[in-house]
């Protein structure tokens, strides 16, 4: 811990610093009595394909039903369920979730690919593979039916239980995802010999559009070096759809084309766009 300013070397909390650690310990302390009470959900957020904007997949995304705050988004407690431990319970309700909701969809006909975020915590688990194998039997879904989707520092982890987990994740076919590449500090050369089925263009680039176009296509070059599908993400208007349709990218997930939304309402939109035509898509997608 740093030197505080105080005489004898200690270190005095602010009163900020102690109101923030005090509502950090009671957001903590309401994590785990959410967890006891099966208060998370999953809502997902379409995947289409380019070409005819068909939707090919799912991404599986965490939320909170508070029962004062309403819905609470990831970004405001997973990093704290990473902190306290609680990672691996909710992963395993987040992917238990999914797979079933995927077998739901088999059933009424669907085939459509889940992807599923795993934090680091998870992935350092020595049973995490095992528990994905489980989880998969139980739902009857098949390895390459499920995709994880890790951050490039992940990927890059070569830690003892990290390798036995990818190496038996890839031997039951799950495939693997890197998420908002092009964020972190990538070193190119080690993913480039690395095996990646998916890679997901992050959001920003796409934010910067058109002015930055130069850089996403020589990102997504880059991306294709490793021979994975690749996914832009974060597309909101139709000037950047239009935009990234030129570029060569194989699925395009954003607000423009969904929300993340419970299953109900998926399986709506999956429907619709089953019975309605290409060129009616289009103009129901881009207006
Ligand atoms: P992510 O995996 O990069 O997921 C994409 C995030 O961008 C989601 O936010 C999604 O709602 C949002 N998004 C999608 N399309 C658009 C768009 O067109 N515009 C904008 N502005 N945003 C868009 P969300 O659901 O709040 O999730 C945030 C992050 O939380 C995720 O980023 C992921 O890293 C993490 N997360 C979500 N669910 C889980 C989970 O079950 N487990 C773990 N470990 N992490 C999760
Ligand atoms: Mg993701
Ligand atoms: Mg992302
Ligand atoms: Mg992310």
């Amino acid at each position: 811990a740093a030197k505080g300013s105080g005489r004898n070397g200690f270190c005095f909390f602010s009163s900020e610093m102690r109101a923030a650690s005090e509502e950090k310990h009671a957001l903590a302390t309401d994590l785990k009595r959410a967890m006891a009470q099966g208060e998370f959900e999953v809502h997902y957020q379409p995947r289409l394909r380019a070409r005819d904007l068909v939707p090919v997949g799912a991404e599986a995304l965490v939320r909170w039903r508070h029962p004062a705050r309403g819905l609470v988004p990831p970004g405001q407690f997973i990093a704290l369920c990473e902190e306290i431990g609680l990672i691996g319970e909710l992963g395993r309700f987040v992917l238990g979730e999914a797979l079933r909701q995927q077998g739901e969809w088999r059933e009424a006909g669907y085939r459509i690919s889940m992807s599923v975020n795993i934090s680091l915590r998870e992935l350092c688990d020595p049973d995490f593979a095992q528990e994905v194998a489980v989880a998969l039997a139980a739902s009857g879904c098949r390895g390459p039916e499920l995709e994880l989707e890790l951050t490039e520092t992940l990927f890059l982890d070569d830690s003892a239980p990290v390798r036995a987990n990818m190496e038996l994740l890839r031997a039951m076919g799950v495939r693997i995802s890197i998420d908002d590449f092009g964020t972190g500090y990538s070193n190119f050369a080690r993913l480039h010999e690395m095996s990646v089925d998916c890679i997901k263009i992050d959001r920003s680039f796409v934010r910067a559009l058109p002015k930055n176009r130069a850089l996403t296509e020589a990102v997504i070059s880059m991306a294709r070096l490793m021979k994975a599908r690749i996914v832009v993400e974060g597309i909101e208007t139709e000037e950047q759809a239009a935009w990234v349709r030129r570029f060569d990218c194989d699925e395009i997930q954003g607000f423009l084309f969904g929300r993340p939304i419970p299953p109900a309402e998926f399986i709506a939109g999956l429907q619709i766009s089953k019975t309605t035509p290409e060129e009616e898509l289009r103009r129901i997608i881009f207006g």
